[in-house]
């Protein structure tokens, strides 16, 4: 990719070159301010330069009349375009770059065909004629500094090749360059190549401006998005610079666009993107290869930079273009140092240094070649060896399109790779990621099950605590009574107030029965109170509900057996057998034994012996429920009383008075083991009518060949 990149860029340049080749016609120059065209061959070299030994009328502003009266051959003198006509000698005096001067050509042979002349940028205001007439201008010429007014305009015109010879009459003036004169070849070729050439030569202005801007821009973005990355930002003001400078260098399209605008300013801009491009393209530098560039030097050249771009900015052409050959130095120096970079970094092999040296170097020698062409040395003589190299003034915008593709590859490269990274980092992330939130999602499911078994474990605390709570106050408050009791028949014995052995043996009958009524008290509290923390496990036991229902009916009947009461043990119909048998029940059995007993107790206790008890068995299909029901026609339950029957040791008045054998446990045994399965008690009660305790037990469906446990 990036060896393919590099020939393309190759091939770029190399085309970007070879439509200026027209420079390069190793053409024979001419002298005494004739040229002959006689042995021109227009199908090998279409184009020709005017170099060469032109007339020269220093101080004179002479029109083809002039010429034809004769009467300024005295001036006559010869100089060698192109080259300013500073430093020229004239009567042992060298010339300064203001003033004003007529050059003159003569052109044997045209022959017949229309041919074109391209004038380039003159320094700074000119006149042409061709055989009279006047062909162009630019700006305003004069003798007077004040009345001169400069004006780059390089432009084409035609001439009618018929007249022989053709003469050529070019009034220069200048007041506000340092250099003044032709400093640029003209061009003399057939119609067509002419207009070739200059199209082609705009053409390539507008591409360079048109892609340094978008470049610039483009990279002033990347900036915004990224203003850690400052090299962006370095590159994209030097390319909007250059390519603003593009349009006033070469063919100075924009001139062509706004005539009227100031020579000054449009100087101004074109200076100043060159100077301070110079200081920017070390910022760049120094921001990609932060190691190699040395911050001391950089300092200097941002400074140096500075201090003349703000010397361009605040003072006149005139004046700046004198300094103009101090920057060059620096520039040519500053060149120098880059180039060293370059080898550097590509010896060091830093990230796109071989790339971004090739971009670089680019730059280096088209910005040399541009600086040269404007350089005291090359503009101000005409043999200079360095005008065989340097030919035209505007090539630094090609170097720095290079550049900035080079750049805009390492660019793409570097993001790439970024991308790549990111896209591994986001996979890597994301196979973290699901881990962590699996074993979040597990830490949290453990965090849930401790947190429900602390609650469970802390209802178990608090409920042993009310539980120990409850049986010290019980044991306190309703052992007393019957301890003091047997303390009460003992004494009686031991004091001798009782003598009679018969009534000895009674007392201590008494004294047994409340020792054993105790003993069964505290049994039963014990049993409360291990149901009440749920300190016991349950131990159950898997039944279908006819073994169930069969099971505890026969228990009841023979607990029963002895009492006089009528009982009735009513179960569901045959037809509901089957179903019966396929559906399953799950209890402790000795716990749920407890249960019928207490409540069958009860029953008989508080019943008369012409009273009616009935044990109910019923499926509720529909809440697969089955409901256990115990109704006696008993003295019943005040609702008053109730409301208290469940709690420990409440015993109803009535039965108090009635001297049953009462302790008030039997039905909050019964509701504590009903709740620990997941049931209730409940009952309905009518005083004199009797009672009717019922609850329900969960049933389920089970495979009948499974069988049961019990
Ligand atoms: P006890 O062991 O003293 O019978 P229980 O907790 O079993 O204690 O009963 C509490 C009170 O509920 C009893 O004192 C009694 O008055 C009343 N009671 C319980 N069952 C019946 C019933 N079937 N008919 C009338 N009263 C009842």
């Amino acid at each position: 990719m990036q060896k393919k990149f590099v020939w393309l860029l190759l091939l770029m340049v190399f085309t970007a070159f070879t439509q200026m080749s027209f420079a390069q016609t190793g053409e024979e120059e001419f002298r005494n301010g004739v040229m002959d065209l006689s042995g021109w061959n227009r199908e090998e070299s279409p184009m020709l330069t005017l170099d060469g030994e032109w007339e020269f009328y220093w101080n004179e502003l002479l029109s083809p009349e002039d010429f034809h009266t004769g009467s300024h051959e005295a001036a006559k003198k010869w100089i060698e375009l192109p080259r300013a006509w500073n430093n020229f000698e004239l009567d042992g005096e060298k010339l300064s770059g203001s003033g004003f001067a007529t050059f003159r050509l003569l052109i044997t042979n045209p022959g017949d065909e229309l041919l074109g002349i391209k004038i380039p940028r003159i320094f700074t205001s000119y006149r042409m004629w061709a055989n009279g007439d006047l062909l162009a201008s630019a700006g305003e010429t004069a003798t007077a500094a004040e009345q001169m007014k400069p004006q780059y305009l390089p432009q084409i015109h035609f001439l009618q090749g018929n007249t022989d010879p053709i003469e050529l009459v070019l009034q220069v003036s200048n007041a506000s360059h340092r250099s003044g004169g032709i400093l640029e070849s003209i061009w003399l070729g057939t119609a067509e190549a002419v207009v070739e050439i200059r199209i082609c030569n705009l053409a390539l202005d507008l591409f360079l401006f048109g892609s340094l801007f978008v470049i610039g821009l483009y990279h002033i973005a990347l900036f915004l998005y990224r203003t850690k990355d400052k090299s962006s930002l370095y590159l994209g003001i030097y390319s909007i610079l250059i390519s603003l400078r593009t349009l006033f260098v070469g063919e100075i399209f924009f001139i062509h666009l706004f005539p009227g605008f100031p020579w000054e300013l449009a100087h101004k801009i074109q200076t100043t993107a060159y100077y301070y491009g110079i200081p920017l393209v070390f910022s760049y530098l120094r921001t990609i290869f932060p190691k190699d560039v040395s911050k001391k030097a950089n300092h200097v050249i941002q400074i140096i930079g500075a201090a003349f771009s703000l010397l361009v900015l605040t003072t006149p052409a005139r004046i700046f273009t004198l300094v103009n050959p101090v920057y060059q130095v620096f520039s040519i120096c500053t060149f120098g140092y880059v180039l060293w970079i370059v080898l550097i970094t590509c010896i060091r092999k830093r990230p796109g240094a071989y790339l971004l040296g090739f971009g670089l170097t680019m730059m280096v020698f088209t910005a040399l070649n541009d600086v040269l062409f404007l350089s005291v040395i090359v503009a101000d003589s005409h043999n200079h060896f360095l005008r065989n190299f340097v030919t035209r003034g505007d090539l630094s915008s090609i170097g720095l399109l290079v550049l900035t593709l080079t750049q805009a590859l390492v660019l793409a490269r570097k993001f790439s790779g970024s991308f790549s990274q990111v896209e591994l980092l986001t996979a890597k992330l994301r196979s973290a990621n699901k881990g962590l939130e699996e074993k979040v999602k597990e830490r949290t499911l453990a965090l849930e099950t401790s947190r429900e078994e602390l609650k469970v474990a802390y209802q178990a605390v608090s409920r042993s605590e009310k539980s120990l709570q409850n049986l010290m106050q019980n044991v306190s408050h309703d052992l007393r009574t019957p301890i003091s009791s047997v303390i009460g028949y003992i004494n009686t014995i031991l004091d001798g107030i009782v003598k009679d052995p018969w009534q000895q043996q009674e007392y201590l009958i008494r004294a047994r029965d409340k020792s054993y009524q105790m003993s069964n008290m505290v049994q039963e509290l014990f049993e409360l109170s291990q149901l009440e923390s749920r300190q016991f496990q349950l131990q159950y036991t898997e039944m279908s509900v006819i073994e169930f229902i069969l099971y505890f009916s026969e228990k009841c009947s023979l607990d029963m057996h002895q009492a006089k009461v009528s009982f009735k043990i009513i179960k569901p119909g045959a037809h509901e057998d089957s179903f019966l048998h396929a559906m399953f029940v799950k209890a402790d059995v000795r716990k749920m034994e407890r249960v019928f007993a207490n409540l069958i107790n009860n029953a008989v206790k508080y019943t008369p012996a012409d009273g009616q008890i009935d044990l109910t068995f019923a499926l509720n299909e529909e809440n697969s429920l089955l409901q256990v029901n115990i109704s006696d026609t008993g003295i019943g339950i005040c609702e008053e009383d109730r409301a208290h029957i469940f709690e420990r040791f409440y015993i109803v008045s009535k039965a108090r008075k009635a001297g049953k054998d009462s302790n008030g446990l039997g039905l909050a045994i019964v509701k504590e083991i009903l709740a620990s399965h997941g049931s209730q008690i409940e009952i309905q009660s009518e005083p004199g009518k009797g009672s009717r305790f019922f609850f329900s037990l969960s049933v389920y469906q089970r495979k009948i060949d499974q069988g049961s446990s019990l």
